[in-house]
């Protein structure tokens, strides 16, 4: 901590009323490692009365650059609905503070406004003490978006329905020089409010509450921001070890209480041996009012949707288990802004994919590096930016980081061995939580327990964009020296891959690994026995682009392309199926769109775009002669359906079918029915199925099936 040289100077304040003559005024950067921030909220007037105090660095020039008697700015930004009422200095005296009004230079929303202190004599450290309230007012739903599940939109908002305070200066903080923002502690003191239980992004003090009759939070390490929430809640405690655990919930989700205890009992006892010890000793679970998955340093912030989930939220991974990595990765260790995001990539990794492997769901670890490689195969090439670019201007997309940035860590693992990797994950725990860190000190890291260089590695997959094309082009047995001889193809790349082999014989499966590193190579292999068929990397371990036709058929292929067309239920268009057109035509602009009514006929709306077939217009005679012309895997009578020869008649069964549009390139044909409105399923839940057929009960899974296509190449016998 800086040790602050204070000199007992408490100023007068000075109202948003400037004084004039500052023009040649120089502001110099500040930079905070202390905030004391306290605050009174009233949600029913979405008020908000702040104090805060600061201690700052300032960066002085030298003082050949400035005469001693010339004053000094230093500025800060704060919420536009906040009015500041009060600023005094410790180590300076204060001349006038001003608003500036809103700040062009902040990204942020809403745009904060940019308040200047003029000061005269400043020591190196200051106190800055600012009094301020106001109104903090969003449009919750306005963020809210089909299919998408998280509102990014919600950065400051005080109801109550619930309080989110994240950012967008809702207590002022200093304008910096060019650098990443220094870590700061924070102790944040919030007054208890009749009703509400509030959160905050670090860990309780005791003492503090006591002495000050608030709720009480403190960094547990230096942290970029603090954060509070809160909402109409009841809170159900317990421990595991030495971690507190809380769950913040409405009265009506105290049925998940256990459930959700166990689950976070569960990704501790799961995850601290791999990773290294949880970083704090507090971790909540809070319901949030609107849509968000969102991790902070001591709690995670989940939609009512999610944990209304139940147990599928509470056991599936990439809930949960996603959100409590972040307490390791992200919000323990940060990631170093001069560099991409790591941290999204590395959570979905051991998350998202490896909690498979953890329940040794060998099929589903498979399905999830298959579909990682098949929906980034789909992405249009000015897209495909490098991994380490994610969170920085014109970085790569969000698929990018949680798909192939999973199998990227997938095969970092692999080339550095599981265990290795896992040790090399504690260390960077262990030497980095309370700190940035980049790609760079994973690298390094993964170096040491790897005992390997990875600069090929990180080249390849983390700096460069794209992904081989693998395939072989020849594959012939030379009997005479017992020699298998593989023509591999990556395309236009080079990638340095070990690549899966897997080869059928008349005395079973062999599976080997081949070496590569240039676009095109032949590669001989020793077999005893002679090879009837080969595959290249049938599971996926290397992650790779596959061709359109290959690519597995879900909805988003349906969403792909620039032609899309919906035919319309007759049955009224239960508001389900309006939804569902909503997000399929959200991906279309909109003059790509074409909507045929019920009983309306049009075949070549049908042909070459993507179709979405909702409910009773599979039983329009034009569309069940076209589908049938596709060979679409479902066929319909009056009152169900019929799939691989099992009829579903019963009222609440439906289904969500996606083929490969034969017309289309890469585009699809998805068909959504229920037998009745119970049967229908979920429009927003629809969108996240990654498979090509689901068979729903009252809106529930029960049947899930794929529609790959392996590619094998036969042997032939050498000439
Ligand atoms: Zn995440």
């Amino acid at each position: 901590m800086a040790s602050m040289s204070r000199r007992s100077l408490i100023v007068a304040l000075f109202c948003c009323t400037g004084l004039t003559g500052c023009a040649s005024v120089r502001t110099v950067p500040a930079s905070a490692h202390r905030y004391r921030i306290e605050v009174a909220l009233d949600p029913a007037a979405h008020t908000l009365t702040g104090r805060t105090t600061m201690d700052l660095s300032l960066a002085i020039p030298e003082p050949s650059t400035q005469t001693p008697d010339e004053p000094t700015t230093i500025a800060f930004r704060l919420h536009p609905g906040l009015t500041v009422r009060n600023v005094t200095v410790a180590g300076a005296v204060v001349r006038s503070h001003r608003n500036l009004g809103p700040d062009k230079d902040s990204t942020s929303k809403p745009t904060p406004n940019r308040h200047i202190v003029t000061l005269d004599h400043p020591a190196e450290t200051i106190t800055l003490f600012v009094t301020y309230d106001g109104t903090i007012h969003q449009d919750v739903s306005a963020g809210e978006k089909a299919g998408e599940i998280h509102n990014f939109d919600m950065t400051a908002h005080v109801g109550e329905e619930g309080i989110y305070l994240n950012g967008a200066y809702w207590h002022p903080q200093p304008i910096e020089g060019d650098d990443a923002t220094p870590l700061a502690d924070y102790t944040l003191l919030a007054s208890p409010i009749d009703g509400m239980a509030l959160v905050g992004g670090g860990i309780s003090n005791p003492a503090l509450s006591e002495q000050t009759g608030m709720l009480t939070w403190q960094s547990p390490f230096p942290l970029t921001d603090m954060v509070l929430v809160g909402g109409p809640h009841d809170v159900h405690k317990a421990s595991h070890g030495d971690v507190s655990i809380a769950l913040h919930l409405k009265p009506d989700q105290a049925q998940f209480r256990d459930g959700l205890m166990q689950a976070v009992r569960r990704n501790l006892d799961r995850y601290e041996p791999l990773i290294g010890k949880y970083p704090t000793t507090e971790y909540t679970i809070v319901d949030n009012f609107f849509s968000s998955g969102f991790a902070f340093p001591t709690f995670t912030l989940l939609s009512s949707a999610v944990i209304n989930m139940g147990e599928r939220s509470q056991t599936a991974h990439g809930y949960i288990d996603h959100e409590m990595l972040h307490s390791w990765w992200g919000n323990g260790i940060m990631v170093d802004p001069e560099d991409g995001n790591w941290c999204e990539a590395l959570t979905s990794y051991a998350t998202n994919y490896y909690g498979h492997v953890l329940d040794g769901e060998e099929d589903e670890a498979r399905r999830k590096r298959r579909n990682y490689a098949h929906f980034l195969s789909r992405m249009k090439p000015e897209r495909d930016r490098p991994l380490g670019t994610y969170g920085q201007e014109d970085g790569c997309s969000r698929g990018v980081s949680y798909s192939k940035g999973a199998a990227v860590f997938h095969m970092l693992a692999m080339t550095i061995g599981q265990d290795n990797f896992w040790a090399a994950m504690r260390e960077f725990t262990q030497k980095f939580v309370g700190r940035y860190a980049s790609w760079e000190d994973i690298r390094e890291v993964c170096e040491t327990h790897g005992a390997t260089t990875l600069d090929t590695f990180f080249k390849q997959w983390i700096r460069s964009s794209g992904a081989p094309t693998l395939e072989i082009t020849g594959a012939t047995y030379h009997s005479a020296d017992q020699v298998l001889r593989l023509d591999v193809s990556q395309g236009d790349t080079d990638f340095d891959l070990n690549v899966p082999v897997r080869i059928i014989h008349a005395a079973g499966t062999t599976d080997v690994n081949v070496h590569i590193n240039q676009s095109t190579q032949t590669v001989e292999l020793p077999m005893a026995v002679v090879p009837i068929t080969v595959e290249l990397d049938p599971d996926y371990h290397v992650f790779r682009k596959v061709p359109s036709a290959a690519i597995l058929p879900t909805t988003a292929a349906t969403r792909y392309g620039d032609k899309f067309t919906v035919v319309l239920p007759s049955d009224g268009s239960p508001k389900t199926y309006e939804t569902l057109r909503s997000i399929f035509e959200s991906s279309f602009e909109e003059n790509e769109r074409t909507a045929i009514p019920a009983g309306e006929q049009n075949e070549t709306a049908l042909a070459k775009r993507c179709v979405l077939v909702l409910g009773d217009a599979v039983r329009n005679p034009y569309v069940a002669a076209f589908l049938s012309a596709v060979e679409f895997p479902v066929s319909w009578d009056d009152d169900g359906f019929q799939v691989s020869g099992v009829r579903y008649d019963a009222p609440d069964d439906g289904i969500l079918c996606t083929i490969a549009h034969p017309g289309v390139p890469g585009g699809g044909i998805t068909v959504v029915y229920g037998n009745s409105e119970s049967g229908i399923p979920k429009a927003m839940n629809v969108p996240m199925y990654e498979h090509s057929l689901v068979i729903f009960d009252k809106t529930k899974p029960t049947v899930r099936l794929d529609f790959e296509k392996h590619t094998t190449v036969t042997v032939t016998p050498a000439q």
